[in-house]
């Protein structure tokens, strides 16, 4: 006969829907809150099950734990006066109860239900009661224990809850650490624990108040959080869009599936935000399942970190996507198609549409073609570089100096950081000293200029970084297309005695290398390219021109390195190896208005590189004064003006009384398009004569200073 399993939640909501709940506090819950509370209290019990994977192992890995159980209720090999800050052992004690209440409360477990279970769970929890272990870190007494504390008790609540008198004092032990006090993810934490209580003792008003700080992060901020151009800001102005904005995603897509389809749920607004900040932001810095290492902040340092879905834990990004999945229902097969993406097989262009993005808040401008992913980070008087921090990620200090980052396969950097010469990041200028300098200050400082800013139109776009460290000025202008990305640099100058150069890239090497002189022979190259001939260089489906010409340098070496050398949190025993390929300028010692100009082709094949003349691209000027590219194909002027000036060219006069960077377009019915923007975030309006039209641009303000705006100038 076929029995319909009832399942204990619904067993609980049939009888407590027959009466009225007193709460602790003394307030009366009613059957409709009732009913939502234990939905909540479903959705976490599920979500920890969720953890299991393999139940056949996780059983293992309880009998285990079952056999270190003294009859007092401690464990072996747990020392329960360690003072220790950073892996504290008494907390193993709670993790341990919590593989048992976990199994205990889970119907394919042999542990399900299990008595002897049960009274192990209580007697356990009755040592830790009395003993009540205090950390020497906060994290662990304000946030770790009472949050699995916190697990145990709503596992068990499931099934058969622990006697009312343990409960209650447990509970007490759980009211550690300050919600409102406390921000960001720290914040997200002890409200997560204050929820958790607030459903054990069935107080709406606590839950309401500890909902309301879970979601406060969610939020448009000048200070570290979401930031009005969508970036994201942690440790200061410092984009950490990819490291502590995946951190919140994980944080407040799980809370929001917890709450989802109850009155505490979500808001339509700050889903808007946080479905924003993921889709249209965070996703949009994955090349297939790979990260854009411009937004990693100081998790570039750590093993696998580039990957995406090993990144904080092996579920994180999975998570993400399963909960967002939850909360926005409408958009489920996005998510299903990105998790195919992400977890599949499919080729990283998969879904990928033609997109520009400027983050003239965050210093970052993101380039997205379905064949590649460039982008490039600036700081500025505005925002920080990149930072070291606790031993990590020790040589930055040019990290986010005009950093290109450069991908098509998504791997071209995976896990080659420990590899890397740091003056030789991609697309810096920089001294090129024999051995890497560490970075001294620690968690992010200030850049020294204030000319760093983008102007996007959605599709096409602009970076201007003007760079003032380390007694090495440069300006540095990056123009985006459709097949290619042009890189120029102007005014470069520094009296240093080291050579300074500006590096084209530094990735794995995964072919041979050609060039216009033909196959590179050796280890170490120098090619002298003359201005104006057809000079290029080709390696991994990655072409470059470099139509100046220039003393380029060319390195395709076995490297052996170890991630201690970037971070102390690793051994010299991970060791990493492998072929690196670098190509740079060498612009030599004490110079003054030195230049560059080289052209990206980020997708290209080698035949198409040979047959290839760049007849697209002009370059139209590139001096002090002013960096312009014309695309001859799709018709577009991209311009950098430095100082107030003019430019000449394909019949149009264009002459600006202010410094800024812009746009302009010829749509295919002969009207103009002009995007514009102040790269310094300071002026108020710029006036532009184009042939016989002027414009005053009245800037952007406040939170939108340096934002792109547009202008439809018709025909001219
Ligand atoms: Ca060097």
């Amino acid at each position: 006969m076929f029995r319909r399993k009832i399942s204990p939640i619904f067993l609980c909501l049939i009888i407590t829907s027959l009466l009225w709940v007193p709460s602790l506090k003394g307030q009366r819950v009613n059957n409709a809150e009732n009913a939502a509370l234990a939905k909540i209290e479903n959705h976490i019990v599920t979500d920890i099950h969720s953890e299991i994977g393999n139940i056949k192992s996780y059983d293992n890995n309880v009998d285990s734990i079952v056999h270190l159980l003294r009859k007092d209720g401690s464990f072996d090999l747990i020392n329960y006066a360690d003072k220790s800050v950073s892996i504290w052992e008494p907390s193993n004690h709670l993790k341990n109860i919590l593989a048992f209440a976990t199994a205990y409360s889970f119907p394919k477990s042999k542990y399900y239900r299990s008595q002897p279970v049960y009274s192990e769970i209580c007697q356990s929890l009755r040592y830790w009661n009395r003993l009540d272990p205090i950390c020497p870190n906060w994290w662990f007494n304000e946030i770790n224990c009472p949050q699995i504390l916190g697990q145990i008790m709503l596992l068990m609540n499931a099934e058969k809850p622990l006697p009312k008198e343990l409960q209650d004092s447990l509970i007490n032990k759980m009211k550690r650490g300050d919600m409102y006090k406390q921000k960001g993810a720290n914040k997200i934490d002890i409200a997560m624990h204050n929820l958790y209580q607030a459903l054990l003792v069935k107080d709406t008003t606590l839950l309401s108040a500890a909902v309301g700080q879970c979601f406060e992060p969610i939020a448009f901020t000048t200070k570290e959080g979401i930031q009005y151009d969508y970036s994201y800001f942690q440790h200061g102005p410092q984009l950490q869009i990819s490291s502590y904005g995946l951190t919140l995603l994980v944080d407040e897509y799980k809370i929001a599936a917890y709450l989802r389809n109850t009155r505490w749920k979500i808001s339509a607004e700050k889903e808007q935000i946080l479905n924003t900040f993921f889709k249209d932001v965070y996703l949009k810095t994955l090349r297939g399942k790979y990260s854009d290492f411009n937004v990693l902040g100081r998790r570039i340092s750590r093993i696998n970190f580039v990957d995406a879905r090993p990144a904080i834990d092996a579920h994180a990004l999975s998570n993400v996507l399963l909960n967002a999945q939850l909360v926005d229902p409408k958009d489920s097969l996005f998510y299903q198609n990105t998790f195919d993406k992400v977890y599949g097989n499919k080729s990283p262009s998969y879904q990928v549409k033609p997109q520009n993005i400027g983050f003239w808040i965050g210093g970052y401008m993101l380039h997205i073609r379905p064949g590649y992913l460039f982008s490039v980070r600036c700081n500025s008087v505005r925002t920080y570089k990149t930072e070291s921090g606790n031993g990590e990620n020790l040589l930055a200090r040019t990290m986010s100096d005009g950093a290109t980052n450069i991908q098509r396969n998504g791997d071209e950097y995976y896990n080659i950081f420990p590899l890397w010469e740091y003056d030789k990041i991609p697309g810096v200028t920089c001294r090129d000293y024999p051995n890497d300098l560490p970075q001294i200050k620690q968690w992010g400082y200030f850049g020294s200029t204030s000319f760093v800013g983008e102007v996007s139109d959605g599709l096409y776009g602009a970076s201007v970084y003007v760079q003032n460290f380390d007694s090495v000025k440069a300006q540095k202008g990056y123009f985006f297309f459709d097949k290619y990305v042009v890189c120029l640099g102007s005014g470069i100058q520094s009296n240093a005695p080291e050579n300074i150069t500006t590096t084209v890239n530094q990735s794995w090497l995964r072919s041979r290398i050609f060039t216009s002189k033909g196959l590179l022979p050796g280890k170490d190259n120098i090619l002298s390219f003359l201005p104006d001939k057809n000079n290029w260089l080709w390696q991994d489906s990655i072409g470059y021109y470099f139509p100046k010409g220039g003393n380029l340098e060319i390195k395709q070496t076995f490297e052996k390195g170890n991630w201690n050398n970037i971070n102390n949190s690793f051994s010299k025993e991970d060791t990493v190896s492998g072929n690196v390929f670098k190509a740079w300028f060498n612009h030599g010692s004490k110079i003054k208005n030195g230049r560059y100009a080289y052209i990206v082709a980020p997708a290209i094949g080698l035949k198409e590189m040979k047959q290839s003349t760049m007849k697209v691209i002009s370059i139209v000027d590139n001096n002090e004064s002013v960096q312009a590219v014309y695309n001859n194909n799709i018709k577009i002027l991209q311009a950098i003006f430095y100082k107030a000036g003019e430019i000449n060219y394909k019949k149009i006069s264009l002459s600006v009384d202010k410094p800024c960077i812009l746009l302009l377009k010829k749509s295919t019915n002969g009207s103009f398009l002009l995007s514009i923007a102040d790269p310094t975030h300071l002026l108020k309006s710029i006036n532009i004569q184009l042939n016989n039209k002027k414009i005053k641009c009245i800037l952007p303000a406040g939170n939108f200073a340096g934002k792109t705006l547009q202008y439809n100038i018709g025909i001219l």
